[in-house]
């Protein structure tokens, strides 16, 4: 038996249920069902009864019936994470792709955001309120379906239900599925120890939840409050479904409550919100707004006017403020700190954030051998542990840096350890043989398990909390930081142990991945968590967000960030599936939601939590020229007389109305600026500080990626380097922001993790295998050999190096091995037809050079002048054919080359590089241009060539620079002046986040970076 209360905006049925569980049955026998923990906990202080969230009831449900849902006595429910989930679904496409081939989607399949976005797809899906079979022949028989996207539906329903059953096989349980098994509850025989359940505050129910309450019913009392009103749809469009539903099986019930006192105006204000047509009232007693020119200042002036009130009298109680995301005041706890405000939020810091997991990542990087690898051994040795544990002075062996570049790692080792001896103790000495120990400690290859079991005893050998604790009872650090280190161990482990869980629930615990590829993986876990440096003051001031909040009652509510785009919030319609066509898959009962729901909900925030006001309603919003007020103040404001509502303008205060002894000081040094002690109390740079977010958007500044200081910058030209790749340079040139996080900031890009080969090191094994095929037949034609000869010449080739690269477990032969194998043997086979038929036409080059170096492996570097110096170009040539008189680069790329504009618009550099590093250094030759071989479409692509070149069997672009005399010099002097360009630009420090290609999925800025978000997202290109 289902009761539905409904009560108005602004009233909860949760009082009235919380009396009569209390009044009609013991604790065990009655749950208060809530949505949000904040209101479990809430609820939990007042009241005696017993209140839970909707995920503890299915819980328990799934728990006490156990023996109902057909599982063998051994077997035992996980619930998995979603990193385990989002595992399952990344090998599950790969296992899609080579069943059947992937058509829609496999451009995107192994690439992580696409992965994370069709996990949750499966997961609405789950909760759509259909079953499997209904959802399959949901989008299998899809009516008109437009034929483009047939093969998208019939992949999805393929993944959905590879899913489904990989969960059920193995017993492994998502969120959804739990949902799932506790419909349980449809078997008579169901067993629940309560009589009644009451459910308040939600303002919708999904599908899955709306089925459980309905079996529910058939075993105990369900009583359920809605805060609902029909009339006004534009307010309670977000609780419309859920209320039809349950309307269609449950009593209506009436709930007397006593009236809450509000302000007249804020009576209006819940009597009208929403409604069209209503007078507006004449004052706005009680409502105020608060209008400021950035986020710092928005902050400080609600927190100014809580303190005020404080002042006046009020309890922390008495407070409520509300926001939309606390994502965007990442730094509000520090401003309630300054103003002495406690509050219920604590202070909390990223995990991955905390020096102790840089220094694991930095070990990671040593470990991962590379270019990056030298750089990651100097940051290691002047990184915040090795301070804080060791006495050597890594800041002086840093300055080897200085008299030598060192290009190999096994070299910066041993000079460092040379350097130590030199200069050290013998206890220097020791503790830096122990940090090597640790070094060595970390393979370049492993499972994750193994690479968790390393990580966790070198932190059990650092003994970092023991440390630090001997330096608190020393007085040399404070118990703050003992805490925070070992808090910051402890999660620290707890990520290393969950990620060994979720490879081994993924099935994926024998996979090898290389030291890269874990760090990125820690980063991403530890990225996720949080580590609380001062804990949260659960009878401080609520600090809470919108969706969290309902049926409560405040004197005074702040809503804070009723900006546009915050408040409410921008959506994005999905990708996969946009809003008609979840439309057009909720009207045949798959139930999905769209962006029109969300903006429904956010509406629906609005009115519930300004609802809870009794004596003050203030809305505060900061405008800019991205963006002002959100319409909800309009909205507010349309319901009074013009003018009657008390507008803030936020800005400073006087001396005497300080509120915080920075404000204090502030006020002091404005008002006497002759008297320099406050200003260096405060800093010089304060009047900067105060007025950051203004700042901010200027251009030019350092805040855009202008490093303005010199020792800064010289420190970044340091982290640069002399040495220069086409590469490097490219990312500069594509977008210097990039380059400042990828190179200096040492900021790994996000890259998907796979259990087939990785994209890289497929790229070098066909690098290889061409490379020593084509070593056979330097300075002949392929074409005076039989074909077939040559195929099962290339085929023992491919052969050897797969064996190597299995020996050297740079590949691991999983049961996908041998279809990707068979793909690439194609894929050398085609190039080896198309070679063929270049060779026949191209007369009379023939191939005379492969892999040729320069900068690299001893070979001599391009020097090329810059403002104050040199710089060193690097690279390695594919293969150089040649005629006899001239030269012709190719480079390899697995996919796509770069466009017929790039090399003139500067951002192709790898032509440039390599033709000027030929004719600089072999001038006995005459450099004819170079292209790109594409081997996933089989031929050659793009490049340049002097028109001297002549007649090719391919095309290749000999436009550019013809209209001079001298075209090589005119190809030259554009090359030279476009890197001189780029390394003054760099040395400069000028790092302004500027795209100039579409921002590439996995940037390593795309979570911090201003400039992305309007620009599609590209999958990047490897060289080969
Ligand atoms: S997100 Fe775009 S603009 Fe920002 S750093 Fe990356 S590439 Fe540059």
């Amino acid at each position: 038996m289902i009761d539905l209360y409904k009560v108005p905006l602004g009233s909860t049925a949760r009082n009235f249920f919380a009396a009569a569980a209390e009044k009609n049955y013991s604790y065990d026998e009655a749950l208060l069902v809530l949505p949000s923990r904040l209101l479990v906990e809430h609820t939990r202080k007042v009241s005696r009864g017993q209140a839970v969230s909707f995920e503890y009831l299915t819980n328990r449900i799934v728990t006490l019936n156990r023996r109902l849902l057909d599982l063998p006595a051994e077997a035992k429910l996980e619930l998995i994470s979603r990193r385990t989930q989002e595992l399952l679904v990344g090998d599950l496409l790969h296992q899609l792709s080579k069943l059947q081939g992937l058509d829609y989607f496999s451009k995107l399949a192994d690439k992580e955001g696409f992965i994370k976005a069709i996990t949750g797809l499966l997961g609405q899906l789950s909760r759509s309120g259909s079953t499997q079979e209904e959802i399959t022949t949901a989008l299998l028989e899809w009516e008109e379906r437009n034929p483009a996207y047939v093969m998208k539906d019939r992949e999805v329903a393929a993944l959905y239900n590879l899913y489904r059953n990989k969960l059920k096989q193995k017993n492994w349980y998502d969120v959804e599925g739990l949902y799932r098994l506790a419909a349980v509850l449809e078997k008579p025989q169901a067993s629940l120890p309560w009589q009644h359940l009451y459910f308040s505050e939600f303002y919708h129910f999904d599908a899955l939840q709306r089925l459980i309450i309905k079996a529910l019913s058939a075993h105990c009392q369900i009583s359920i409050g809605l805060m609902y009103e029909p009339k006004r749809p534009e307010i309670f469009a977000a609780v419309e479904r859920s209320y039809g539903y349950l309307s269609g099986f449950a009593g209506q019930a009436e709930l007397s409550q006593e009236a809450v006192e509000r302000k007249p105006a804020l009576q209006h204000l819940v009597d009208n919100l929403g409604r069209s047509g209503c007078l507006p009232l004449a004052a706005a007693d009680g409502i105020e707004f608060i209008e400021a020119g950035d986020s710092e200042s928005e902050v400080r002036a609600v927190l100014r006017s809580i303190k005020e009130k404080l002042q006046t009298g009020a309890a922390y109680g008495d407070f409520l403020v509300a926001v939309r995301d606390f994502n965007t005041y990442s730094g509000i706890r520090a401003v309630c700190d300054e103003y002495g405000l406690p509050v219920t939020l604590p202070a909390a810091a990223s995990l991955s954030a905390q020096p102790v997991c840089e220094f694991l990542r930095l070990l990671l990087a040593v470990a991962a051998g590379g270019s990056e690898a030298v750089a990651a051994y100097w940051r290691l040795l002047k990184c915040g542990v090795v301070k804080m544990v060791y006495g050597f002075d890594g800041e002086q062996l840093n300055r080897l840096k200085q008299d030598h570049l060192y290009s190999s790692l096994q070299q910066l080792r041993k000079a460092v350890a040379d350097k130590i001896n030199e200069i050290g103790t013998a206890q220097w000495s020791d503790e830096l043989s122990e940090l090597e120990t640790y070094l060595d400690k970390v393979p370049r290859r492993a499972t994750v398990a193994a690479y968790g079991e390393v990580l966790k005893g070198v932190l059990e050998a650092l003994a970092l909390p023991e440390k630090v604790g001997a330096e608190y009872r020393k007085g040399r650090a404070q118990l703050r930081e003992v805490k925070n280190l070992t808090e910051t161990v402890r999660q620290l482990v707890e990520v290393l142990d969950t990620l060994q869980e979720d490879y081994q629930n993924g099935g994926l615990e024998n996979i090898a991945l290389n030291a890269a590829d874990y760090s990125r993986l820690l980063l991403t876990a530890c990225a996720e968590r949080q580590v609380v440096l001062t804990a949260a003051d659960s009878e401080g001031i609520l600090f809470g967000e919108a969706a969290n909040l309902q049926g409560l009652l405040f004197k005074y509510v702040y809503i804070m960030g009723l900006r546009e785009g915050e408040f409410p919030r921008s959506k994005n319609e999905s990708w996969i599936y946009n809003d008609s066509e979840r439309v057009i898959l909720s009207s045949v009962g798959v139930e999905l939601e769209n962006t029109a729901c969300a903006y429904a909900e956010d509406k629906f925030f609005f009115a519930a939590v300004a609802a809870m006001a009794t004596e003050t309603l203030t809305l505060s919003w900061y405008s800019d020229d991205a963006a002002g007020a959100s319409a909800y103040v309009e909205d507010v404001e349309r319901l009074y007389a013009p003018g009657s509502i008390v507008k803030y303008r936020a800005g400073r205060c006087g001396l005497q109305q300080s509120l915080s002894e920075q404000e204090l000081l502030q006020r002091l040094a404005q008002a006497d600026p002759e008297h320099n002690w406050l200003l260096e109390r405060l800093g010089a740079d304060w009047p900067l500080r105060s007025s950051i977010e203004k700042i901010r958007r200027q251009d030019g500044s350092i805040y855009k990626g202008i490093i303005e200081d010199e020792r800064l910058q010289r420190a970044v030209n340091e982290a640069v380097g002399g040495f220069f790749s086409a590469s490097y340079l490219e990312t500069y040139a594509q977008c210097p922001y990039r380059f400042l996080l990828s190179y200096v900031w040492k900021q790994q890009q996000y890259e998907e993790l796979t259990e087939t080969v990785e994209p890289t090191v497929e790229g070098n094994l066909l690098h290889d295998v061409l490379a020593r095929f084509m070593a056979l037949h330097l300075q002949e034609k392929l074409t005076k050999y039989p074909q077939k000869q040559l195929v099962s010449q290339l085929d023992d080739i491919m052969t050897s190096v797969c064996e190597e690269y299995i020996e050297n477990n740079k590949i691991a032969v999983t049961d996908f091995w041998p279809s990707q194998r068979r793909r690439l043997n194609l894929l050398l086979r085609r190039w080896l037809e198309r070679e063929l038929a270049y060779q026949r036409e191209w007369e009379p080059f023939v191939p005379v050079k492969i892999e040729w170096d320069f900068g690299k492996n001893g070979s001599t570097p391009l020097a090329l002048p810059v403002a104050g110096g040199k710089i060193y170009l690097n690279g390695r040539i594919d293969r150089i054919d040649s005629d006899g008189r001239g030269l012709f680069v190719t480079d390899y790329k697995r996919g796509a080359t770069p466009s017929g504009s790039d090399l003139t618009a500067g951002l192709d550099l790898q032509m440039p590089v390599y033709l000027l590093a030929l004719a600089a250094l072999e001038p006995q030759n005459v450099v004819l241009g170079g292209g790109y071989y594409s081997l996933k479409e089989a031929r050659r692509k793009g490049g340049f060539a002097l028109q001297a070149l002549g007649k090719t069997p391919f095309t290749i672009n000999n436009k550019p620079f013809s209209e001079g005399d001298d075209q090589w010099s005119d190809f030259s002097d554009f090359c030279r002046i476009t890197i001189r360009g780029y390394a003054d630009a760099l040395h400069q420090g000028i790092f302004p986040p500027a795209p100039r290609k579409k921002c590439p999925e996995f940037c390593p800025g795309k979570d911090i970076c201003r400039a992305y978000g309007n620009l599609a997202a590209e999958g990047g290109e490897d060289n080969v």
